[in-house]
């Protein structure tokens, strides 16, 4: 077998170069521990950006893949799955929502959520100049839809134009939201809890506020919960902690645990008077392999009391953040809901931190320009908090 270098250079000599990766070659995990292909183990508090909530390895979620896989992996939409019936219901119970509609990714997702409200608006006033608002500093994807209502200059420039009709406000600012609004506005498109921006949780003033000016206005709320979602926060999703429904969500990341999958999902208003037959198409999303994830994904959550496990350990978890940024004068805050979490760091660069971390054994993964981002699987004991804090104060000092 190669060790990790001769993998790196291969990778590197024919994977095109839009990643400066760690110098890591992952190979295998088990729960919450991962490991590279020299043998060193690694304490993951990234999950593969916030997906593997289950954890590496779970025997039950494999041998769903494993039966499904035997059974058959792809069908096409023009045919009904068993999977993508069990795997809808579910979500749309969960969410309280009224329908799915199945993606390959989160990028996809937010294409559709697009589309989904241009087109309410559209089959509402006929015009076709319709505008979203989106946030400074949000993240919501690389195609050029999903880019255009990423508010950040750096992602978009190379790339213009971009799909037109978007305008920017601040996040956790309602007077500028309202100042973007015009007639032709169709929809606010936010995350909950912006990941990639650094991890800030919206106000709940400020959600509340966005959605009476939606409702007031007929503008459709669109919660990007791609990040949050599933868990993450101490509820399915967490504008359900807010009190504050969407329009339409966007899911990805753990809702397939692993598997590619996202899905947009709409209430009964949007979905009675936006997408019909022709209007949105995929060849894959909504697949028996991905769907049967989704599926077994919900199960597993119910099974293991995922949400209820989180809401336990999380005020444990932000002892442990906060003990440290009492500690260290170069973590000046945290900040975030359940396990995603961040640290904000002053006077040295986040990427030195994660490197070292890493280094030393542990997984955390940088957010903005100077967060430290913990977004763990949503299996992890007090006793892999206590490893993680270990292990990032041997950083620290
Ligand atoms: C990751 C992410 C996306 C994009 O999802 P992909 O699966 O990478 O396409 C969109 N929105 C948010 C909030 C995300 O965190």
């Amino acid at each position: 077998m190669w060790n990790s270098s001769a993998y790196m250079e291969l990778a590197e000599q024919n994977v095109l170069h839009t990643y400066n990766r760690f110098p890591v070659v992952l190979k295998k995990g088990e729960g919450v521990y991962l490991e590279d292909v020299d043998g060193k183990k690694y304490l993951d508090f990234g999950a593969g950006i916030a997906v593997f909530a289950l954890g590496y390895g779970n025997k039950a979620y494999n041998d769903a893949l494993k039966s499904q896989i035997d059974k058959i992996i792809h069908t096409s939409n023009l045919y009904y799955n068993v999977p993508l019936a069990e795997a809808a219901e579910k979500l749309v119970q969960k969410s309280g929502m009224s329908k799915v509609f199945f993606t390959n990714s989160g990028t996809e997702a937010i294409e559709g959520a697009i589309k989904a409200a241009r087109k309410y608006a559209y089959n509402k006033d006929g015009r076709t100049d319709h505008e979203i608002i989106a946030m400074n500093h949000s993240f919501h994807g690389r195609s050029v839809g999903a880019l255009s209502v990423t508010g950040n200059a750096h992602y978009q420039e190379p790339f213009k134009p971009l799909m037109g009709g978007v305008r920017f406000a601040d996040f956790n600012d309602l007077e500028s939201v309202k100042a973007q609004v015009t007639d032709r506005t169709c929809a606010i498109i936010l995350e909950t809890v912006q990941g990639e921006g650094g991890i800030y949780p919206a106000k709940p003033e400020f959600l509340q506020g966005v959605k009476n000016l939606c409702e007031e206005k007929d503008i459709l709320l669109i919660l990007d919960e791609i990040q949050c979602g599933m868990g993450r926060t101490g509820s399915y999703f967490a504008w359900q902690q807010y009190g504050v429904a969407p329009d339409i969500m966007t899911c990805a990341k753990a809702l397939g645990c692993g598997v590619p999958v996202g899905a947009f999902v709409l209430n009964e208003k949007t979905a009675k008077a936006s997408l019909v037959p022709g209007d949105h198409g995929t060849t894959y999303g909504g697949n028996p392999l991905a769907c049967a994830a989704v599926s077994k994904v919900f199960d597993l959550f119910e099974e293991k009391k995922i949400i209820e496990h989180v809401r336990e350990l999380t005020p444990y978890l932000e002892q442990k953040l906060d003990g440290l940024v009492e500690k260290y004068d170069c973590l000046t805050a945290r900040r975030g809901m359940g396990f995603m979490q961040g640290l904000v760091v002053a006077g040295r660069p986040v990427s030195e931190i994660v490197k070292k971390a890493l280094d030393n054994g542990l997984i955390v993964i940088s957010a903005g320009a100077d967060v430290i981002r913990f977004v763990p699987p949503l299996i992890i004991t007090r006793e892999n908090i206590d490893e993680m804090a270990a292990k990032l104060e041997q950083v620290l000092s």
